[in-house]
């Protein structure tokens, strides 16, 4: 028997432009809970049936104003915490790490308007999840620099003496049509042909259990690639501009390519979410 859970379509979240709909900082979350919710090995109990059973639960409950107060929380700050179905004890996260290490990243929910987009905020980077266009996270940086970070005086400093933000697109979706129907086991058989071995990493298919077939390939960035720069002059907010630099800052990764099909559909991975330093 399958059991299908409801959860929150993000696709069809709305809301006002700028508006932030969700904070979760490690196990804190302001606004609604988007994060998927993950289930772990009791400690205690440690059942096991041939495989671990999963009976620790994430519970999200309010915490109270006193504690939001003393750990300068924002009010109205809920917590997730882990709940053993079994022994129904109440873990920590520390109490949990070794067997799951949590990640202690922010992530905003941020609206522009016409979408909703995911802000992962590292100490230096952020990383942003559906944008559209390009514009798209332009805006969202500016976004949460001019409306959010800046204002917070001690939130922030500055490396140089103004503020700047490289983008980087890293991984873009490009789903389109094509007018024929693709037989994936050929295609996984072509691509694992010898004559495609200096172009293609990776090509698996199994037709029990995918379905599409993943394909990698080797993709490289040309040497001189320019990065678009966002300034903004001793870290302001005031008329903010580009420049153009062909030198990243930020680690260099080596890029992958991802083809996926299935029927008419052919979906190209090349890159999702945009990096800014
Ligand atoms: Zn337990």
């Amino acid at each position: 028997m399958t059991k299908k859970k409801k959860r929150i379509d993000k696709k069809k979240l709305k809301s006002a432009y700028g508006s932030v709909i969700s904070l979760q900082y490690g196990v804190y979350i302001c606004g609604i809970r988007l994060s998927k919710e993950k289930r772990y090995w009791c400690p205690v109990c440690q059942i096991e049936n041939g495989k671990k059973i999963l009976t620790v639960k994430e519970v999200v409950r309010k915490i109270s104003e006193d504690e939001c107060t003393e750990k300068g929380l924002p009010s109205k700050t809920q917590k997730i915490y882990f709940v053993c179905s079994e022994c129904e004890r109440k873990f920590e996260i520390h109490q949990l790490r070794r067997i799951v290490p949590f990640l202690n990243q922010m992530t905003i929910v941020l609206s522009i308007g016409h979408i909703i987009i995911n802000v992962m905020m590292f100490k230096n980077s952020f990383k942003l999840a559906g944008n559209k266009t390009y514009d798209d996270a332009v805006e969202a940086v500016m976004m949460l620099w001019e409306n959010y970070i800046n204002p917070i005086p001690n939130a922030w400093s500055l490396h140089d003496i103004d503020a700047h933000f490289m983008f980087d697109v890293v991984m873009r979706n490009v789903n389109f049509n094509i007018r024929f129907t693709i037989d994936k086991i050929s295609l996984n058989r072509l691509m694992n042909r010898d004559e495609y071995r200096n172009h293609v990493f990776l090509s698996k298919y199994e037709s029990t259990s995918d379905t599409h077939v993943n394909i990698k390939m080797l993709a490289e960035k040309p040497d001189n690639l320019e990065y678009n720069v966002l300034v903004y002059e001793r870290g302001g907010i005031e008329d903010p501009y580009f420049i153009q630099t062909t030198e990243k800052s930020i680690s260099v990764r080596s890029l992958c390519l991802l083809l996926f099909s299935s029927f008419h559909r052919l979906w190209v991975f090349s890159s999702d979410a945009i990096t800014t330093a």
